[in-house]
């Protein structure tokens, strides 16, 4: 049992399925995880393993140097902190529980009131405005160093954004990271039909649309259309709204690989679920 990590998705609380089929470890197992990961569009980490409870269990060893640490019943916590340019460190105890979920509370002063908060409201609550890099204004201590930034210990392991929607949800809404347009081909007259995919809501409709296979035009998210409404003519429909070249193919400005305006915890599919269980914070 010792060298298997292996993924119950119903321990996060979401409709995942059953699935079982991204399972770490050796022989056969080990061959398909690898599969997976060639056909996944977003970068596999290694991460923790699930008990048999369908919790995680904490590798305390390489835990319990770090200053402040607490096995709770089921959680373990460690005392955090942001230092700012002038109010000083803002001292809290982060607390990870077994569903794998971040919250920090913190203790700036005697009595202050900010309690469960996410690592970005933290983050805020120390900068006035939150920066989104928590993963490096956060630090903890070890016993023979002070302030190591969280992306430098094992804490981010545990670290899903299946696990911690709350803490990135309003910034995914605002991210400005661009994505092209894109188009959905109709499975009854065969016409293609434009989707523009500036908010997340919009990127939500095509992905819907894109894995629904049996998707035709009265589906079309932005007015009531029919099979019988006029195609784009092919030189308008070159445009996919490129901020380079407006009849990119796809570059790094306009072609997205994953992040989190366009991937959804509540999805199904390979990509989203790998998103968010395996992307980097
Ligand atoms: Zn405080
Ligand atoms: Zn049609
Ligand atoms: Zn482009
Ligand atoms: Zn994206
Ligand atoms: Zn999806």
């Amino acid at each position: 049992m010792k060298n298997r990590v292996f993924w119950d998705y119903t321990a996060f609380g979401t409709n995942l399925g059953g699935s079982r089929d991204l399972v770490y470890g050796n022989g056969e197992d080990n061959k398909r995880a690898i599969i997976v990961k060639k056909k996944g569009t977003s970068k596999r980490r290694k991460l923790f393993r699930i008990g048999v409870n369908g919790e995680i269990e904490f590798e305390e060893d390489e835990l319990k140097t770090i200053r402040g640490f607490k096995r709770g019943k089921d959680y373990i916590e460690v005392v955090c902190g942001i230092t700012t340019k002038y109010y000083g460190d803002y001292v809290g105890r982060l607390k990870i529980n077994n569903k794998g979920e971040y919250c920090i509370n913190c203790e700036c002063y005697p009595g202050c009131s900010s309690e469960n908060k996410t690592l970005e409201e933290f983050e805020k609550h120390a900068f006035k405005e939150g920066s989104g890099r928590w993963k490096s204004n956060i630090w903890v201590h070890y016993e023979d160093e002070d302030r190591v930034p969280l992306w430098r210990t094992p804490l981010m392991k545990y670290y899903t954004h299946q696990a911690n929607v709350a803490n990135w949800i309003d910034s995914a809404m605002r991210k400005r990271n661009y994505h092209r347009d894109e188009f959905l081909r109709c499975t009854n007259c065969n016409k293609e039909r434009r989707f523009r995919l500036k908010s997340r809501l919009d990127i939500k409709k095509y992905h819907q649309a894109f894995n629904n296979h049996s998707w035709t035009c009265s589906l079309w998210p932005y007015q009531k259309i029919s099979c019988d409404y006029v195609e784009e003519r092919p030189s308008l429909r070159a445009s996919r709204g490129c901020p380079r070249l407006s009849t990119c193919r796809g570059c790094t400005n306009c072609y997205c690989e994953g992040c989190i305006k366009c991937r959804f915890e509540d999805c199904n599919c390979r990509e989203c679920r790998d998103f968010m269980l395996y992307a980097e914070p």
